[in-house]
Parts: structure tokens; sequence; C-alpha cells
């Protein structure tokens, strides 16, 4: 029975000639991480000082656009809207959050960075191990793991996951 065996280094060699193109679809799966990856916000108040201390608290809290914001309660919402120690908001003034008295006279907004996910998606340098080919592409950012799947709050507030990853490796891999 013939049987291939491959010549010393052959399969090492082979690694080492398709590592490059491995790397370029790993290259394609992040730009459209980058391109599906939602944006990030963030809590800025008027910074003088008729702003309640848990806004002035939350200046400068930065979250992914799909996630809320984790604002300090206040005790008449403890109270009354039956909210924990923290009141989730997806922008300032949400009512989806049950808060009423954190949110009344507020005139806070947010800003918007849409590259506030995007930029920090990289793609790693080929691995090669033995026959084997690894390029990782990857995203370093805060909350970045809620971002992608989802997340729940405490009141059963749910965010949608992005699945900006997950939808990328998907395009690409339908396109070959
Ligand atoms: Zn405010």
């Amino acid at each position: 029975m013939a049987k291939f065996t491959p010549a010393p280094g052959l399969e090492e060699a082979l690694a080492r000639m398709v590592a490059p193109h491995v790397h370029r679809i790993a290259r394609q799966v992040q730009f459209e991480a980058q391109r599906l990856a939602p944006p990030t916000k963030r809590w800025v108040t008027m910074g003088d000082d008729r702003v309640r201390p848990t806004h002035v608290k939350a200046q400068g809290q930065v979250v992914p656009g799909n996630l809320r914001f984790a604002i300090n309660s206040m005790d008449w919402d403890r109270r009354h809207r039956g909210v924990g120690p923290k009141t989730y908001m997806l922008e300032p003034r949400d009512q989806t959050s049950r808060a009423v008295a954190n949110l009344k006279n507020c005139r806070c907004a947010t800003h918007t960075d849409p590259q506030g996910i995007s930029r920090h998606i990289n793609t790693g340098q080929p691995v090669i191990s033995g026959k084997k080919v690894t390029v990782t592409v990857s995203v370093a950012a805060p909350m970045v793991v809620e971002a992608e799947v989802g997340t729940v709050y405490p009141g059963n507030l749910v965010a949608d996951g992005a699945f900006f990853m997950s939808r990328a490796a998907g395009i690409v891999a339908a396109r070959r």
C-alpha cells in the first residue's frame, strides 16, 4: 500500500506559503468588524455647580453605543421607583431606566465617537506551528465582550449584542 510521506519540512514550508493568504483573510475580517462595530458614547455634563452629584460622578464615562451608562441612583428613585444602587441609562433623561428624580432637569449630553471600538480592532501576525497557521483578529476595549454579545442589567433591562466580530467572520467566510 502506497503511503505519501511528506518530505521533511514540507508541511512547514507549505504553512509558510499559505500564511500570507491566511493573513489577508484575517485582515478582511478586521475591516468588516471595524465597519460593523458600534460607536462609543461618553457622558458629558454642563460642568457647572448645578450638575447633581450623581451626574458629576458620571462625567466622562464611556460605554459602547448599544450598552447603558451606570449612574449612581438617587434616593427618591430607590424608594419610589425600585431601582438599585445604580440606574442604567442609554442616554441622559432615559425614561427606560425607570428613574424619575435622576432625569428631572438634567442638562447632560452624550458625545459619540464612531471609531471608539473600531480603532482597537487589530490583526496579529501569522503564527506558524507545525503545519498550522493561526492569525488572530482581536479587539481590546472596555466592555467589548458585552458590546459583542449583549448583557442584561438589573431590572431585566436587556442590551442586545452588536455581534460585530461574529458577523464580520460570517461575511468573509461567505465570500469563499
Ligand atoms: Zn445630568
